[in-house]
């Protein structure tokens, strides 16, 4: 899985995505599709890390950290 731009704004979103979830969430996408596309991008950040940039190392934490976020947001609930 990879990263690609998004068509509408230009973000970072996931191979496979037309749209990030920001554009997703504007076009009225299902809450639980944005936060599936939420998932596969962090996911692609994370597996971006190979890649072994300064660029793509940031990537990979932003969407580790998201998915920590996400994951104790989960617990506390
Ligand atoms: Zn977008």
């Amino acid at each position: 899985m990879k990263l690609k731009a998004c068509e509408r704004c230009g973000k970072r979103t996931a191979e496979g995505l037309a749209l990030c979830p920001d554009c997703m969430k504007e076009s009225g996408a299902a809450a639980e599709a944005v936060a599936a596309a939420e998932e596969l991008r962090d996911i692609a950040r994370v597996l971006s890390i190979t890649a072994g940039t300064d660029t793509n190392i940031r990537e990979a934490m932003t969407g580790i950290l998201h998915i920590a976020d996400r994951l104790e947001g989960g617990k506390s609930k």
